[in-house]
């Protein structure tokens, strides 16, 4: 299988839009696009056509800049059949397990509802690389606007399933600001320490922390361990359901 260039564009006051093209085919999406000028202008600089739009969710920081774009390049808008109402100009709707074809490439779609209660997720196997928009940050995890608990960590364990080697690609560079609230709820945690290590190098560097290694955020990122007894333990819930430490460490981070 020929690559999948993926480029990361940083917009707003954190966000990314990722765009990603099939070399061989040279079919090309925009993950997100929050704002159109900036979009087209990275399109323009890497001489890259616009197929797709791929859309995880309908708040305003992913979806601001599809429907110019979509009037400027005719591109295919393509974002949860659960939330079509919400999206812009959509032209397919998908569901749980559906493929979507970037040309020799193919997303398997994800619904992880939580953050909105249409969002999904979009998981390119081959190349190993998923687009998980405001459900999974980098040790952290979206707010629950739409959502239960219950429903969120659902969701995050969907993308658990998925192998420690794949690249997670998320909406927003927060990592920095979340290695703080991780740390305070485990301070000993040796791969939360890792992990924030690199990405203040990185962040001292300009660079983007992102893609994280998914095998990472398994370790160190407490939103997907709320069924790890040494966490538990940690927040004083030993023995408790991991929906309900979830729901604990979710409202503690929204208070921290
Ligand atoms: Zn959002
Ligand atoms: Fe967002």
């Amino acid at each position: 299988m020929a690559d999948l260039d993926i480029h990361l564009l940083p917009v707003l006051s954190d966000n990314y839009v990722y765009l990603i093209r099939d070399a061989e085919s040279g079919a090309c999406a925009a993950v997100d696009p929050a704002v159109a000028g900036p979009v087209m202008a990275a399109l323009g600089r890497l001489g890259w056509h616009l197929s797709h739009i791929l859309c995880t969710h309908h708040h305003a920081d992913h979806v601001g800049g599809v429907a110019e774009i979509k009037r400027a390049t005719g591109c295919i808008v393509i974002g949860a059949a659960a939330d079509a109402r919400r999206i812009p100009g959509i032209d397919v709707r998908v569901k749980e397990g559906d493929e979507v074809a970037l040309g020799g490439h193919s997303a398997r779609v994800i619904e992880t509802p939580g953050h909105t209660s249409g969002h999904v997720a979009y998981w390119f196997e081959g190349a190993g690389a998923l687009f998980c928009g405001d459900t999974l940050f980098s040790l952290g995890c979206g707010r629950l606007f739409e959502g239960t608990p219950a429903q969120m960590w659902e969701s995050l364990l969907k993308l658990r399933a998925l192998p420690d080697d794949a690249r997670v690609y998320c909406g927003h560079e927060y990592t920095n600001d979340n290695v703080a609230f991780a740390l305070d709820l485990e301070p000993r945690n040796e791969a939360i320490k890792r992990r924030g290590a690199e990405a203040q190098a990185l962040g001292e560097a300009g660079r983007p922390t992102l893609p994280a290694r998914l095998g990472d955020e398994k370790a160190a990122n407490p939103f997907l361990r709320a069924d790890d007894p040494g966490l538990k333990q940690a927040v004083g819930l030993a023995g408790r359901d991991a929906v309900e430490v979830f729901a604990a460490i979710r409202r503690r981070k929204d208070e921290f």
